[in-house]
């Protein structure tokens, strides 16, 4: 018997082994779910098409999450194949290159648009096409991180993304708990994966978060996915609108130099 025995999942945002999609798949598909794959497009396909053979997924379809046009094509599929929907993962998000580095005052207006339409917009795009399949309730799950909470530098456009799809979340929780539908966000720590290397910061973010977290160490995909099973399963049926960190810890954190660190700062 497992926690996800019967239950179908829609998850967006695989693109290789790197992926923290990945490790919540491998969680979800142990547990017994029926996992469903959309990828962004043609690029991906040699690393995700055997993937999805690895765990015997036979649903793997392309989608642009900017484009309705692919949504509807993909949810529609959704519901000729299975009729419904139990859980939908929103592992996605993009910002140009140049967004994310300068200063923070020279974020474009047409670059603003785009991050935050891939990576906030598309989870309500998402939902609304999810609510009519989630007859039976259902679980909504993205990905976030902590610098939509607090400065960070060189993550720029991406946080206020991140803080979007934040306030998103508690707003859908809203919106949809009558249905019986769950709405939460995992920020995750920081982890190597394609996503990552764009962010011109990542490997201070990396080296800073192992070494001043509470548990003194990075996270991995595992264990996101672990957190996205409990979020998708029955284990979590009266949380919602809520943002889990999955950060070994670092978010408690205020200042983390010691006097010692300061006299060796000069
Ligand atoms: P990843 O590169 O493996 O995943 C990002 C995915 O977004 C890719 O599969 C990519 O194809 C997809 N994508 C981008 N634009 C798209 C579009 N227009 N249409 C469809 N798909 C599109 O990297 P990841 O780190 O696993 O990222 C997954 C999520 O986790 C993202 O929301 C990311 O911001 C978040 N996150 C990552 C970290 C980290 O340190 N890696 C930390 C916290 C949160």
């Amino acid at each position: 018997m497992g926690l996800m025995d019967g239950k179908i999942a829609l998850v967006f945002g695989l693109a290789n082994k790197n992926s923290i999609a990945w490790g919540i798949i491998q969680k979800l598909h142990e547990e017994g779910a029926t996992i469903l794959l959309s990828y962004a497009g043609e690029v991906m396909e040699k690393r995700v098409f055997p993937l999805a053979q690895e765990i015997g997924v036979d649903f793997v379809e392309s989608a642009d999450v900017s484009k309705d046009e692919d949504l509807d094509k993909i949810f529609d599929k959704v519901k000729e194949r299975y009729g419904r929907l139990d859980v939908l993962v929103h592992s996605v998000a993009y910002a140009n290159r140049e967004d994310l580095d300068g200063r923070f005052i020279d974020i474009s207006r047409e670059g603003f648009k785009l991050a935050l339409d891939i990576s906030a917009y598309s989870l309500i795009a998402m939902a609304k096409r999810a609510e009519p399949l989630m007859t039976e309730g259902g679980s909504i799950i993205s990905l976030t991180y902590y610098a939509a909470e607090k400065v960070m530098p060189k993550y720029h456009v991406m946080a206020i993304a991140k803080a979007s799809l934040e306030m998103i979340t508690r707003y859908l929780a809203n919106d949809m708990g009558p249905k019986g539908i769950r709405v939460n966000a995992i920020s995750a720590g920081p982890i190597k994966t394609l996503a990552a290397a764009g962010v011109p910061g990542i490997r201070t973010m990396l080296k800073y978060s192992e070494k001043t977290a509470p548990l003194r160490r990075l996270v991995s995909q595992i264990e996101v996915g672990k957190t996205a099973l409990w979020l998708a399963s029955d284990l979590s049926s009266a949380v919602t609108g809520e943002v889990v960190h999955v950060d070994a810890g670092f978010n408690v954190l205020g200042l983390t130099a010691t006097a010692e660190d300061l006299a060796e700062m000069g």
